[in-house]
């Protein structure tokens, strides 16, 4: 309420959805929510109109200090960024709802699971969306599939990503950022350690699951050294990787609020440098992307390691396949 006298907004769309999620956990500072929804599968925008995308939880308990999603929660009328790690909504799967939306869909349509926040975040231990999903998808033949993750618990579901493999395209793609175990913890707090996820990678690949490894987001002065970059993508050839990828960060206004005091706290001589590139842009030009893309390259080459899988989009163009999630959905 701007003042006090002012009437009561009204809630509409997911805002209200939200406003009356019941309370399935609260966990530390976490709060677990249910979330009713009418549908599963949404669809991207612009050029990635033809992408289906797949999103069990609103909301990310990692925490990255970098994360662009942040705002969605802003959709929920919940302002502060750090909601979005502290107040998690698991969507109330309908393993019949879904079932008839995936039967609708085209021969070799492409779906993109973990395209706004991540499908094998903790939550995921307790209430088994992705798991029911993927039974289901292991059903169906002649999609084009893939997700995205940070969490070692995709490892979990190898075998029922093998099932899909016999009838669907599946890869899986798998973010490490560094193998430094004290900057991971520093950037993705509650993220699972980068051994972890590179065990997971070699879980997969075991199962002749397709994984890249994405190196996303390059961070100038953070994790940007060929030496760092290297390291990651040495380690994911090594566990089985097919592919390796990395693109530099872009900081919308949302994820500049967490980010910049991240910087003031744990990197304070970068602060300056950081403000002046992206204060006015979000996003790097000029030297700086074209010196990343041409150090991947050269690591890739290296390391024997292809470029990410198709679809290939630029990771910003997630934002698009996440802003056309209709609010319910
Ligand atoms: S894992 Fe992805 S969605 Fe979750 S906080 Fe990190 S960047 Fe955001």
């Amino acid at each position: 309420m701007l003042f006090p006298d002012d009437p009561p907004r009204k809630l509409v769309g997911i805002a209200r959805l939200a406003a009356s999620a019941d309370v399935l956990e609260a966990k530390r500072q976490v709060e677990y929510l249910e979330l009713e929804t009418r549908r599963f599968l949404g669809r991207g925008s612009g050029r990635m109109s033809e992408i289906w995308t797949i999103n069990p939880y609103r909301g990310c308990e990692f925490g990255c200090k970098y994360c662009y999603a942040r705002y969605a929660h802003e959709f929920m009328e919940l302002r502060d960024p750090e909601l979005f790690e502290r107040k998690i909504y698991a969507k109330r799967f309908e393993r019949s709802v879904f079932r008839a939306e995936v039967r609708r869909l085209k021969h070799g349509a492409t779906i993109w699971i973990g395209t706004a926040t991540d499908p094998y975040q903790p939550a995921e231990r307790r209430f088994k969306i992705m798991r029911g999903m993927l039974e289901v998808l292991s059903s169906e033949r002649g999609l084009d599939m893939g997700i995205t993750t940070k969490s070692d618990l995709v490892a979990r579901d190898a075998d029922l990503l093998a099932q899909i493999a016999r009838g669907s395209r599946v890869r899986v793609h798998i973010t490490v950022t560094t193998l430094d175990e004290s900057l991971a913890r520093l950037i993705e707090p509650r993220a699972p350690r980068p051994a972890l996820r590179l065990a997971a990678v070699r879980r997969l690949a075991e199962a002749s699951i397709p994984v890249c490894v994405l190196a996303h987001p390059v961070m100038p002065l953070i994790n940007d050294s060929e030496r760092s970059l290297d390291a990651v993508c040495a380690a994911s050839a090594a566990h089985g990787a097919c592919s390796f990828s990395a693109a530099p960060l872009f900081l919308k206004p949302c994820a500049q609020q967490v980010f910049f005091p991240f910087l003031e706290q744990s990197f304070p001589h970068l602060v300056r440098r950081y403000r002046e590139r992206f204060q006015r842009n979000a996003y790097l030009s000029g030297h700086y992307p074209e010196m990343i893309a041409e150090r991947v390259k050269k690591i890739r080459a290296r390391h024997k390691l292809a470029t990410r899988e198709a679809p290939e989009w630029p990771l910003d163009d997630q934002l698009d396949l996440f802003s056309a999630v209709a609010p319910g959905a």
